[in-house]
């Protein structure tokens, strides 16, 4: 059941999943793992709104506004659809990419910044960001991860918010507080009523705060309430993986992560040990709404207790 809603999920998105990696959220660049053929990928364009679109391939979704001015992504995905990338937005725009916005660091969404970046485009994202591309974590069977070339590095940085005027389109760009990573970003395309948030909101399965990236449990609520706060009742939610979908979704989401962390809270409270409190499933009444449960449940547990527990 949970995997038909993962692959119906994606199927709606228009997205076409050849390979389990594509319902992963943080799995490492599939690129550079010799031997590996690649699997045939197709990306494709939907219009959410205005002169924005989700481009969804392999990694983490992008947008693209389009129009007489050039193109500005947000997000990059993995290397090696870069492309097919540019083939896809040549059928919506004339391709050319000027802009791109990193939502955070993981390779899913930032793996094809030095092909956009060779392209001609400024790459904009949070100085912590930039700070992780060059001094990446190891992947997660240890090997060292190389670092970004500087064609892919981003060259404007900010911690407040701006906006942009590009496509008669007004774009915002909102750091988010450390949730997901502490390199956040959502934009939010005022016109078209469309927010991109990354992965700090997910429409399938549960969050991943990425401790080692500096996420936090803290920072992701505050930046869901961002988001809601942000919203109207018209706004498309386009989040980094799942289904695009809308405020009530955000809403449903942050009362989960809520009542997830009282839970935990109660059972750290009452002395219990991480293993238990894993044990005890306290996402069950949620996992068939969230779905993607089995994938993500016990890490967000053991995430919310890390924090709550004050270890890090
Ligand atoms: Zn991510």
């Amino acid at each position: 059941m949970r995997l038909t809603s993962i692959v119906g999920a994606a199927a709606a998105a228009g997205v076409l999943v050849l390979a389990p990696s594509g319902a992963r959220a943080q799995a490492p660049a599939p690129a550079g793992q010799g031997g590996q053929p690649q699997q045939e990928v197709k990306v494709t364009t939907t219009k959410l709104g205005g002169n924005v679109y989700a481009v969804d391939g392999q990694g983490g979704r992008i947008e693209a506004l389009v129009g007489p001015d050039g193109v500005l992504l947000v997000d990059t995905q993995f290397p090696q659809v870069s492309d097919k990338i540019v083939a896809a937005l040549k059928g919506i725009s004339d391709g050319r990419v000027r802009i791109v916005v990193n939502t955070h660091v993981h390779g899913d969404h930032t793996g094809g910044n030095e092909n956009f970046g060779k392209l001609g485009a400024v790459i904009m994202a949070r100085p912590n960001l930039r700070k992780r591309l060059l001094n990446p974590n190891p992947g997660a069977n240890g090997q060292p991860t190389p670092p970004t070339a500087a064609v892919g590095l981003p060259v404007v940085t900010y911690d407040q918010p701006m906006t942009l005027q590009l496509n008669g389109e007004e774009v915002r760009i909102l750091p988010l507080a450390p949730s997901h990573t502490d390199g956040d970003t959502a934009v939010y395309f005022v016109n078209a009523d469309v927010l991109a948030t990354g992965d700090v909101f997910r429409a399938v399965g549960y969050p991943n705060i990425d401790r080692a990236n500096g996420g936090t449990l803290a920072g992701l609520l505050q930046s869901l309430n961002t988001f809601i706060d942000v919203s109207g009742p018209n706004t498309k939610v386009s989040p980094g993986h799942g289904d695009v979908t809308n405020e009530a979704a955000v809403v449903a989401h942050r009362d989960m992560v809520i009542a997830v962390r009282d839970r935990v809270q109660k059972q750290i409270t009452e002395g219990k040990t991480v293993e238990q409190v894993v044990a005890s499933k306290p996402t069950a009444d949620f996992d068939a709404r969230v779905g993607n449960a089995m994938a993500s449940a016990d890490r967000f547990v053991q995430q919310v207790y890390a924090e709550l527990r004050g270890g890090r």
